[in-house]
Protein backbone atom coordinates (compact mmCIF):
# COMPACT_ATOMS: atom_id res chain seq x y z
CA UNK A 1 0.00 0.00 0.00
CA UNK A 2 2.71 2.46 1.40
CA UNK A 3 4.89 1.58 -1.87
CA UNK A 4 2.02 2.10 -4.33
CA UNK A 5 0.97 5.50 -2.82
CA UNK A 6 4.43 6.83 -3.11
CA UNK A 7 5.05 5.41 -6.83
CA UNK A 8 1.86 7.48 -7.82
CA UNK A 9 2.85 10.74 -5.81
CA UNK A 10 6.52 10.18 -7.43
CA UNK A 11 4.72 10.67 -10.98
CA UNK A 12 2.02 13.74 -9.70
CA UNK A 13 4.80 15.52 -8.29
CA UNK A 14 6.91 15.87 -11.23
CA UNK A 15 3.90 16.62 -12.96
CA UNK A 16 2.86 19.66 -10.60
CA UNK A 17 6.29 20.85 -10.48
CA UNK A 18 6.48 20.64 -14.73
CA UNK A 19 3.09 23.39 -14.58
CA UNK A 20 4.35 25.61 -12.53
CA UNK A 21 7.63 25.55 -13.85
CA UNK A 22 6.24 25.92 -17.26
CA UNK A 23 4.55 29.77 -16.10
CA UNK A 24 7.87 30.86 -14.28
CA UNK A 25 6.51 29.90 -11.02
CA UNK A 26 8.56 28.80 -7.77
CA UNK A 27 6.19 26.37 -5.65
CA UNK A 28 7.19 26.94 -2.05
CA UNK A 29 7.37 22.91 -0.20
CA UNK A 30 4.90 23.65 1.41
CA UNK A 31 2.25 24.14 -1.04
CA UNK A 32 4.03 21.24 -3.10
CA UNK A 33 3.23 19.18 -0.18
CA UNK A 34 -0.08 20.16 0.49
CA UNK A 35 -0.93 20.25 -3.13
CA UNK A 36 0.38 16.46 -2.97
CA UNK A 37 -1.55 15.45 0.12
CA UNK A 38 -5.06 16.77 -0.41
CA UNK A 39 -4.46 15.28 -4.56
CA UNK A 40 -5.82 18.81 -6.01
CA UNK A 41 -6.34 18.27 -9.66
CA UNK A 42 -3.65 19.85 -12.24
CA UNK A 43 -6.20 21.73 -14.21
CA UNK A 44 -7.44 23.43 -10.46
CA UNK A 45 -4.04 24.09 -10.21
CA UNK A 46 -3.77 25.72 -13.70
CA UNK A 47 -6.48 28.07 -12.62
CA UNK A 48 -4.38 28.62 -9.40
CA UNK A 49 -0.98 29.63 -11.89
CA UNK A 50 -3.71 31.80 -13.60
CA UNK A 51 -4.64 33.75 -10.38
CA UNK A 52 -0.89 34.00 -9.43
CA UNK A 53 -0.16 35.59 -12.69
CA UNK A 54 -2.62 38.10 -12.56
CA UNK A 55 -1.55 39.07 -9.16
CA UNK A 56 2.22 39.25 -10.94
CA UNK A 57 3.21 36.79 -8.36
CA UNK A 58 6.40 34.60 -8.57
CA UNK A 59 5.74 32.02 -5.86
CA UNK A 60 3.43 30.09 -5.15
CA UNK A 61 3.22 29.63 -1.19
CA UNK A 62 1.18 27.76 0.87
CA UNK A 63 -0.77 30.54 2.09
CA UNK A 64 -2.04 32.09 -1.21
CA UNK A 65 -3.21 28.61 -1.86
CA UNK A 66 -5.35 27.89 0.90
CA UNK A 67 -6.77 31.44 2.13
CA UNK A 68 -7.32 33.21 -1.61
CA UNK A 69 -7.65 30.80 -4.07
CA UNK A 70 -9.19 27.52 -2.94
CA UNK A 71 -12.34 29.45 -1.14
CA UNK A 72 -12.40 31.43 -4.48
CA UNK A 73 -12.20 28.29 -6.66
CA UNK A 74 -15.09 26.95 -4.76
CA UNK A 75 -17.19 29.87 -5.65
CA UNK A 76 -16.77 29.33 -9.91
CA UNK A 77 -14.45 27.08 -12.33
CA UNK A 78 -11.59 28.67 -13.12
CA UNK A 79 -10.89 27.46 -16.89
CA UNK A 80 -7.06 27.39 -18.23
CA UNK A 81 -6.50 27.60 -21.89
CA UNK A 82 -2.37 27.72 -23.30
CA UNK A 83 -1.95 30.90 -24.14
CA UNK A 84 1.38 30.90 -26.72
CA UNK A 85 4.24 31.90 -24.96
CA UNK A 86 7.28 33.68 -25.77
CA UNK A 87 9.44 30.80 -27.03
CA UNK A 88 6.74 29.50 -28.74
CA UNK A 89 7.02 33.30 -31.09
CA UNK A 90 10.89 33.05 -31.32
CA UNK A 91 11.34 29.51 -32.49
CA UNK A 92 9.32 30.13 -35.65
CA UNK A 93 12.71 31.39 -36.53
CA UNK A 94 11.22 34.35 -38.33
CA UNK A 95 14.64 36.16 -38.41
CA UNK A 96 16.68 33.59 -40.20
CA UNK A 97 19.92 34.93 -41.67
CA UNK A 98 22.13 32.45 -43.74
CA UNK A 99 25.44 31.88 -42.07
CA UNK A 100 27.78 32.14 -44.49
CA UNK A 101 26.73 35.65 -45.48
CA UNK A 102 27.59 36.91 -42.79
CA UNK A 103 31.29 37.64 -41.35
CA UNK A 104 32.12 35.44 -38.55
CA UNK A 105 35.52 35.81 -36.46
CA UNK A 106 35.42 32.69 -34.88
CA UNK A 107 35.20 30.86 -37.94
CA UNK A 108 38.33 32.73 -39.43
CA UNK A 109 40.22 32.37 -35.62
CA UNK A 110 42.22 29.21 -35.04
CA UNK A 111 41.46 27.49 -31.76
CA UNK A 112 44.59 27.97 -28.93
CA UNK A 113 44.45 25.24 -26.36
CA UNK A 114 46.79 24.08 -24.01
CA UNK A 115 46.42 21.18 -20.87
CA UNK A 116 48.51 22.86 -18.42
CA UNK A 117 47.32 20.04 -15.96
CA UNK A 118 46.46 16.52 -16.64
CA UNK A 119 45.16 14.14 -13.89
CA UNK A 120 46.84 11.03 -14.27
CA UNK A 121 45.37 8.36 -11.40
CA UNK A 122 48.17 6.24 -9.50
CA UNK A 123 46.02 5.23 -6.52
CA UNK A 124 45.55 1.70 -5.02
CA UNK A 125 43.19 4.03 -2.42
CA UNK A 126 45.19 2.38 0.56
CA UNK A 127 46.75 4.23 3.70
CA UNK A 128 49.82 4.89 2.24
CA UNK A 129 47.98 7.07 -0.59
CA UNK A 130 46.29 9.12 1.88
CA UNK A 131 49.26 10.11 3.47
CA UNK A 132 50.59 10.69 0.25
CA UNK A 133 47.57 13.01 -0.51
CA UNK A 134 48.12 14.97 2.40
CA UNK A 135 52.43 15.50 2.69
CA UNK A 136 51.89 16.20 -1.30
CA UNK A 137 49.14 18.86 -0.20
CA UNK A 138 51.38 20.16 2.77
CA UNK A 139 54.26 20.49 0.29
CA UNK A 140 52.69 22.85 -2.94
CA UNK A 141 50.30 24.95 -0.48
CA UNK A 142 53.68 25.57 1.94
CA UNK A 143 55.41 26.58 -1.26
CA UNK A 144 52.27 29.07 -1.70
CA UNK A 145 53.08 30.55 1.75
CA UNK A 146 56.93 30.71 0.94
CA UNK A 147 56.58 32.93 -2.26
CA UNK A 148 54.62 35.31 0.45
CA UNK A 149 56.98 38.29 1.44
CA UNK A 150 55.41 38.39 5.03
CA UNK A 151 54.96 34.94 6.20
CA UNK A 152 58.03 33.04 3.55
CA UNK A 153 59.99 32.99 7.36
CA UNK A 154 57.66 30.78 8.64
CA UNK A 155 59.36 28.08 10.65
CA UNK A 156 59.38 24.44 11.86
CA UNK A 157 57.20 23.02 14.34
CA UNK A 158 59.74 21.90 15.93
CA UNK A 159 61.35 24.68 16.54
CA UNK A 160 59.20 26.65 18.50
CA UNK A 161 59.99 27.78 21.93
CA UNK A 162 58.20 29.19 25.03
CA UNK A 163 57.99 32.54 25.60
CA UNK A 164 58.71 33.01 21.99
CA UNK A 165 56.64 34.97 18.97
CA UNK A 166 56.64 32.18 16.67
CA UNK A 167 55.04 31.77 13.35
CA UNK A 168 54.35 28.15 11.45
CA UNK A 169 52.71 26.83 8.58
CA UNK A 170 50.56 23.65 9.47
CA UNK A 171 47.87 21.22 8.38
CA UNK A 172 44.91 21.25 10.54
CA UNK A 173 44.39 18.03 12.13
CA UNK A 174 42.10 18.97 14.86
CA UNK A 175 39.25 21.98 15.07
CA UNK A 176 37.83 21.77 18.57
CA UNK A 177 35.21 24.19 19.91
CA UNK A 178 34.85 24.61 23.45
CA UNK A 179 31.97 25.25 25.65
CA UNK A 180 33.97 28.75 25.63
CA UNK A 181 33.90 29.16 22.86
CA UNK A 182 37.53 29.66 21.86
CA UNK A 183 38.69 27.24 19.76
CA UNK A 184 41.59 24.63 19.71
CA UNK A 185 43.60 23.62 16.62
CA UNK A 186 45.62 21.01 16.34
CA UNK A 187 48.44 21.44 13.58
CA UNK A 188 51.34 19.46 12.16
CA UNK A 189 53.99 20.19 9.58
CA UNK A 190 56.20 17.73 8.59
CA UNK A 191 58.76 18.23 11.59
CA UNK A 192 55.89 17.82 14.56
CA UNK A 193 52.44 18.81 16.03
CA UNK A 194 51.62 21.80 18.41
CA UNK A 195 47.95 23.12 19.41
CA UNK A 196 46.78 26.38 18.65
CA UNK A 197 44.82 28.53 20.87
CA UNK A 198 42.17 31.18 19.56
CA UNK A 199 40.41 33.19 22.57
CA UNK A 200 36.52 34.06 21.48
CA UNK A 201 37.90 37.52 21.96
CA UNK A 202 40.22 37.57 19.17
CA UNK A 203 38.93 38.79 15.64
CA UNK A 204 40.04 35.72 13.95
CA UNK A 205 36.86 34.00 12.12
CA UNK A 206 37.38 30.95 13.05
CA UNK A 207 34.01 29.50 10.81
CA UNK A 208 36.55 30.05 8.13
CA UNK A 209 39.12 27.89 9.12
CA UNK A 210 38.95 23.66 8.07
CA UNK A 211 40.48 20.88 9.01
CA UNK A 212 42.39 19.36 6.53
CA UNK A 213 43.61 22.73 5.10
CA UNK A 214 47.12 24.14 5.38
CA UNK A 215 47.38 27.28 7.20
CA UNK A 216 49.45 30.26 8.49
CA UNK A 217 49.78 30.55 12.58
CA UNK A 218 51.54 33.46 14.13
CA UNK A 219 51.35 34.01 17.75
CA UNK A 220 52.98 33.66 21.07
CA UNK A 221 54.12 30.35 21.69
CA UNK A 222 53.42 29.09 25.84
CA UNK A 223 55.12 25.40 25.35
CA UNK A 224 53.38 22.87 23.21
CA UNK A 225 50.59 25.58 22.23
CA UNK A 226 50.59 28.83 20.20
CA UNK A 227 48.12 31.80 21.49
CA UNK A 228 47.22 32.45 17.65
CA UNK A 229 47.31 36.35 16.99
CA UNK A 230 46.94 36.14 13.33
CA UNK A 231 45.82 33.54 10.81
CA UNK A 232 46.46 33.51 7.85
CA UNK A 233 45.53 31.55 4.57
CA UNK A 234 48.01 30.87 1.20
CA UNK A 235 45.06 32.77 -1.04
CA UNK A 236 45.82 34.52 -4.29
CA UNK A 237 47.93 37.87 -4.77
CA UNK A 238 45.99 40.91 -4.04
CA UNK A 239 46.97 42.34 -7.71
CA UNK A 240 48.53 40.69 -10.52
CA UNK A 241 48.45 40.90 -14.50
CA UNK A 242 45.74 38.67 -15.99
CA UNK A 243 46.05 36.39 -19.01
CA UNK A 244 43.98 37.82 -21.78
CA UNK A 245 43.32 36.54 -25.62
CA UNK A 246 44.77 39.18 -27.87
CA UNK A 247 41.73 38.99 -29.87
CA UNK A 248 38.31 39.41 -29.21
CA UNK A 249 37.09 35.75 -28.90
CA UNK A 250 34.35 34.36 -26.44
CA UNK A 251 33.89 31.31 -24.51
CA UNK A 252 30.86 29.84 -23.04
CA UNK A 253 30.65 28.13 -20.09
CA UNK A 254 27.87 25.76 -19.27
CA UNK A 255 26.81 22.77 -17.21
CA UNK A 256 24.59 20.76 -15.54
CA UNK A 257 22.83 19.62 -18.82
CA UNK A 258 21.30 16.54 -17.17
CA UNK A 259 20.51 14.77 -20.73
CA UNK A 260 17.57 11.91 -20.48
CA UNK A 261 16.44 13.53 -17.30
CA UNK A 262 12.70 14.09 -18.30
CA UNK A 263 13.75 17.57 -16.93
CA UNK A 264 16.21 18.41 -19.17
CA UNK A 265 14.92 21.80 -20.85
CA UNK A 266 15.52 20.60 -24.76
CA UNK A 267 13.27 23.13 -26.14
CA UNK A 268 15.46 25.99 -24.69
CA UNK A 269 18.69 23.65 -25.19
CA UNK A 270 17.39 23.85 -28.86
CA UNK A 271 17.18 27.48 -28.91
CA UNK A 272 20.67 28.13 -27.38
CA UNK A 273 21.81 26.10 -30.26
CA UNK A 274 20.30 28.17 -32.53
CA UNK A 275 21.63 31.21 -31.06
CA UNK A 276 25.23 30.04 -31.79
CA UNK A 277 23.86 29.55 -35.29
CA UNK A 278 22.79 33.25 -36.12
CA UNK A 279 19.71 32.17 -36.57
CA UNK A 280 18.33 33.47 -33.37
CA UNK A 281 18.57 36.87 -31.82
CA UNK A 282 18.85 40.17 -32.48
CA UNK A 283 21.51 41.68 -34.67
CA UNK A 284 23.80 42.58 -31.57
CA UNK A 285 23.36 39.19 -30.17
CA UNK A 286 24.40 37.37 -33.27
CA UNK A 287 26.91 39.70 -33.43
CA UNK A 288 28.44 38.29 -30.10
CA UNK A 289 27.32 34.17 -30.99
CA UNK A 290 29.71 35.02 -34.03
CA UNK A 291 32.90 35.73 -31.59
CA UNK A 292 32.07 32.60 -29.77
CA UNK A 293 34.79 30.45 -30.06
CA UNK A 294 34.55 27.51 -27.51
CA UNK A 295 32.17 26.28 -25.44
CA UNK A 296 32.85 25.00 -21.91
CA UNK A 297 31.06 22.01 -20.18
CA UNK A 298 31.66 21.73 -16.49
CA UNK A 299 30.02 18.18 -15.89
CA UNK A 300 26.83 16.39 -15.56
CA UNK A 301 26.05 16.41 -19.24
CA UNK A 302 24.00 13.84 -18.54
CA UNK A 303 21.63 12.82 -15.73
CA UNK A 304 23.10 9.22 -15.39
CA UNK A 305 21.24 5.99 -13.88
CA UNK A 306 21.18 5.30 -10.62
CA UNK A 307 22.25 8.42 -9.49
CA UNK A 308 20.01 8.70 -6.48
CA UNK A 309 17.24 6.36 -5.34
CA UNK A 310 14.28 6.01 -7.63
CA UNK A 311 15.83 8.12 -10.27
CA UNK A 312 14.06 5.66 -12.82
CA UNK A 313 10.91 7.41 -12.44
CA UNK A 314 12.82 11.06 -13.02
CA UNK A 315 14.33 9.61 -16.36
CA UNK A 316 13.62 10.29 -20.08
CA UNK A 317 15.85 7.70 -21.58
CA UNK A 318 17.12 4.64 -19.28
CA UNK A 319 20.66 3.83 -20.39
CA UNK A 320 23.95 6.01 -20.26
CA UNK A 321 24.54 4.79 -23.87
CA UNK A 322 21.58 6.28 -24.76
CA UNK A 323 21.59 9.50 -22.78
CA UNK A 324 25.53 10.25 -23.99
CA UNK A 325 24.04 9.51 -27.85
CA UNK A 326 21.40 12.50 -27.48
CA UNK A 327 24.11 14.74 -25.87
CA UNK A 328 26.06 13.92 -29.39
CA UNK A 329 23.21 14.54 -31.35
CA UNK A 330 22.28 17.97 -29.47
CA UNK A 331 26.06 18.80 -29.90
CA UNK A 332 26.82 18.28 -33.25
CA UNK A 333 24.43 21.32 -33.91
CA UNK A 334 27.08 23.64 -32.78
CA UNK A 335 28.85 25.18 -35.34
CA UNK A 336 32.17 23.29 -36.15
CA UNK A 337 34.43 25.71 -35.82
CA UNK A 338 33.65 26.42 -31.44
CA UNK A 339 35.49 24.19 -29.55
CA UNK A 340 33.42 22.26 -27.02
CA UNK A 341 35.81 21.29 -23.74
CA UNK A 342 33.67 18.16 -21.37
CA UNK A 343 34.49 17.61 -18.46
CA UNK A 344 32.33 15.44 -16.17
CA UNK A 345 30.46 15.47 -13.28
CA UNK A 346 29.35 13.45 -10.33
CA UNK A 347 25.89 12.30 -12.97
CA UNK A 348 28.48 11.03 -15.64
CA UNK A 349 29.76 7.68 -15.87
CA UNK A 350 33.48 8.62 -14.93
CA UNK A 351 34.44 6.97 -11.17
CA UNK A 352 32.26 8.70 -8.58
CA UNK A 353 34.37 10.21 -6.34
CA UNK A 354 36.73 13.18 -7.35
CA UNK A 355 39.43 13.52 -8.99
CA UNK A 356 37.81 12.35 -11.88
CA UNK A 357 39.49 11.09 -15.61
CA UNK A 358 37.52 12.20 -18.60
CA UNK A 359 34.17 10.13 -19.70
CA UNK A 360 35.53 7.13 -20.92
CA UNK A 361 35.07 6.82 -24.91
CA UNK A 362 33.35 3.09 -24.31
CA UNK A 363 30.17 5.42 -23.50
CA UNK A 364 30.44 8.40 -25.33
CA UNK A 365 32.01 7.06 -28.68
CA UNK A 366 30.22 9.62 -30.60
CA UNK A 367 31.84 12.44 -28.80
CA UNK A 368 35.35 11.29 -28.93
CA UNK A 369 34.74 11.00 -32.75
CA UNK A 370 33.55 14.65 -33.55
CA UNK A 371 36.68 16.72 -34.13
CA UNK A 372 35.84 19.89 -32.06
CA UNK A 373 35.15 18.04 -28.87
CA UNK A 374 37.75 17.53 -26.16
CA UNK A 375 37.31 15.47 -23.24
CA UNK A 376 39.37 16.34 -19.92
CA UNK A 377 38.95 15.29 -16.57
CA UNK A 378 37.62 16.94 -12.89
CA UNK A 379 39.03 19.07 -12.21
CA UNK A 380 40.56 20.23 -15.39
CA UNK A 381 43.31 23.25 -16.19
CA UNK A 382 43.84 24.49 -19.76
CA UNK A 383 44.03 27.51 -21.58
CA UNK A 384 42.12 28.86 -24.30
CA UNK A 385 43.68 31.75 -26.18
CA UNK A 386 45.99 32.59 -23.73
CA UNK A 387 43.61 32.66 -21.22
CA UNK A 388 43.98 30.28 -17.75
CA UNK A 389 40.22 28.17 -16.86
CA UNK A 390 40.05 25.82 -13.87
CA UNK A 391 37.05 23.53 -14.54
CA UNK A 392 35.47 21.81 -11.81
CA UNK A 393 32.20 20.46 -11.28
CA UNK A 394 31.59 21.86 -8.19
CA UNK A 395 31.46 18.19 -6.10
CA UNK A 396 32.27 19.92 -2.61
CA UNK A 397 30.43 23.15 -2.29
CA UNK A 398 27.65 21.74 -0.86
CA UNK A 399 30.51 20.65 2.12
CA UNK A 400 31.60 24.58 1.91
CA UNK A 401 27.90 26.04 2.03
CA UNK A 402 27.21 24.50 5.12
CA UNK A 403 30.69 25.41 6.62
CA UNK A 404 30.68 29.03 6.17
CA UNK A 405 26.70 29.59 6.58
CA UNK A 406 25.87 31.25 2.99
CA UNK A 407 22.57 30.67 1.39
CA UNK A 408 22.41 27.63 -1.35
CA UNK A 409 21.70 30.67 -3.37
CA UNK A 410 25.41 32.29 -3.03
CA UNK A 411 27.42 30.53 -4.81
CA UNK A 412 30.31 32.86 -5.39
CA UNK A 413 31.91 32.69 -1.58
CA UNK A 414 32.67 29.26 -1.22
CA UNK A 415 34.29 29.67 -5.12
CA UNK A 416 35.88 32.40 -3.19
CA UNK A 417 36.93 29.91 -0.14
CA UNK A 418 38.45 27.46 -2.54
CA UNK A 419 40.47 30.11 -3.75
CA UNK A 420 41.83 31.78 -0.64
CA UNK A 421 42.75 28.17 0.57
CA UNK A 422 43.87 27.12 -2.56
CA UNK A 423 42.30 23.93 -2.90
CA UNK A 424 39.01 22.80 -4.38
CA UNK A 425 38.13 20.08 -1.49
CA UNK A 426 39.69 21.53 1.71
CA UNK A 427 37.77 19.13 3.68
CA UNK A 428 38.79 15.52 3.27
CA UNK A 429 36.08 13.39 2.12
CA UNK A 430 33.00 14.87 4.29
CA UNK A 431 29.72 14.31 1.95
CA UNK A 432 32.25 13.73 -1.17
CA UNK A 433 33.41 10.75 -2.30
CA UNK A 434 37.60 11.53 -2.93
CA UNK A 435 39.65 9.24 -3.98
CA UNK A 436 43.77 9.54 -2.35
CA UNK A 437 46.10 9.75 -5.21
CA UNK A 438 49.79 10.37 -4.88
CA UNK A 439 49.50 13.65 -5.82
CA UNK A 440 46.73 16.25 -4.74
CA UNK A 441 44.73 16.91 -7.75
CA UNK A 442 42.97 19.25 -6.08
CA UNK A 443 45.62 21.54 -4.64
CA UNK A 444 44.90 25.12 -6.58
CA UNK A 445 49.00 25.73 -7.34
CA UNK A 446 48.25 27.98 -10.13
CA UNK A 447 46.19 31.27 -10.16
CA UNK A 448 43.87 30.39 -12.40
CA UNK A 449 42.01 33.65 -14.55
CA UNK A 450 38.68 32.16 -14.41
CA UNK A 451 37.24 29.58 -12.18
CA UNK A 452 34.31 27.95 -13.56
CA UNK A 453 32.06 25.64 -11.63
CA UNK A 454 28.53 23.91 -12.08
CA UNK A 455 26.54 21.49 -9.46
CA UNK A 456 24.49 24.15 -7.65
CA UNK A 457 22.29 24.60 -10.35
CA UNK A 458 22.50 28.38 -9.71
CA UNK A 459 23.64 30.85 -11.84
CA UNK A 460 25.92 33.22 -10.33
CA UNK A 461 29.18 35.31 -11.32
CA UNK A 462 31.99 37.51 -9.51
CA UNK A 463 35.61 38.93 -9.71
CA UNK A 464 37.89 37.84 -6.98
CA UNK A 465 41.03 39.42 -7.26
CA UNK A 466 41.51 39.44 -10.86
CA UNK A 467 40.30 35.71 -11.33
CA UNK A 468 36.65 35.49 -12.61
CA UNK A 469 34.25 33.19 -11.09
CA UNK A 470 31.80 31.29 -12.70
CA UNK A 471 28.74 29.22 -11.32
CA UNK A 472 27.41 28.51 -14.74
CA UNK A 473 23.91 27.15 -13.60
CA UNK A 474 22.25 24.55 -15.77
CA UNK A 475 19.67 23.07 -18.34
CA UNK A 476 17.42 20.89 -15.91
CA UNK A 477 14.33 22.08 -14.42
CA UNK A 478 13.44 21.99 -10.59
CA UNK A 479 13.66 18.51 -9.46
CA UNK A 480 11.27 17.18 -7.04
CA UNK A 481 14.24 16.55 -5.31
CA UNK A 482 15.00 20.30 -5.47
CA UNK A 483 11.54 21.13 -3.98
CA UNK A 484 11.91 18.93 -1.04
CA UNK A 485 14.89 20.56 -0.22
CA UNK A 486 13.60 24.64 -0.87
CA UNK A 487 16.27 24.63 -3.83
CA UNK A 488 15.56 27.05 -6.63
CA UNK A 489 17.51 26.63 -9.95
CA UNK A 490 18.14 29.25 -12.19
CA UNK A 491 18.27 27.61 -15.43
CA UNK A 492 18.89 28.43 -19.42
CA UNK A 493 20.99 31.47 -18.24
CA UNK A 494 24.30 31.16 -20.09
CA UNK A 495 27.07 32.96 -19.28
CA UNK A 496 29.37 34.47 -21.68
CA UNK A 497 33.12 35.11 -21.00
CA UNK A 498 35.11 37.58 -23.45
CA UNK A 499 38.65 36.47 -23.28
CA UNK A 500 40.34 39.65 -23.95
CA UNK A 501 38.48 42.34 -22.12
CA UNK A 502 37.49 39.53 -18.97
CA UNK A 503 33.88 41.10 -19.42
CA UNK A 504 31.11 38.47 -18.50
CA UNK A 505 27.74 38.72 -19.67
CA UNK A 506 24.20 36.67 -18.91
CA UNK A 507 21.98 35.59 -21.59
CA UNK A 508 18.60 33.78 -20.61
CA UNK A 509 17.34 31.52 -23.04
CA UNK A 510 14.81 30.36 -20.74
FE1 LIG B 1 23.99 18.70 -11.66
ZN1 LIG C 1 26.43 17.66 -9.91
Amino acid sequence: MTVGTKEIVGILGRDIISVFYENNIVLSKEAYEYILEEKIDIEALRGYIEYLQEKNMHIAEKSSLLDIYLPKMKEKNFKFEKKETILDKITEEKIEVSIKSRDIPARDTDPEIKILKKIETDSEGNFEDFLETFRDRYEKISRIFRERVNIRDFQNISTIKKGENVKVVGMVRKKLNAKTKNVILTIEDFSGVTKVFISRKSSINTDMIFEDEVICVEGKCGGNIIYAQNIEFPDIPLVREVNRSEIDVYSVLISDLHVGSKMFLEKEFLRFLKWLNLKIGDEKQKHTASKIKYLIIAGDVIDGIGIYPNQKKDLEILSVYDQYKKLYELLSLVPDYIQIIISPGNHDVARPAIPQLPIPKEFAPDLYDMNNVLMVGNPAFFSVHNVKILVYHGDTIFDIIEKIRVPQSDVVSPMIQMLKKRHLGPMYGKKTGMIPERKDHLVIEEVPDVLHMGHVHVNGYTVYRGTTLINSGTWQAQTEYQVLRNMIPTPCRVPIFNLKTHKTMITNFG
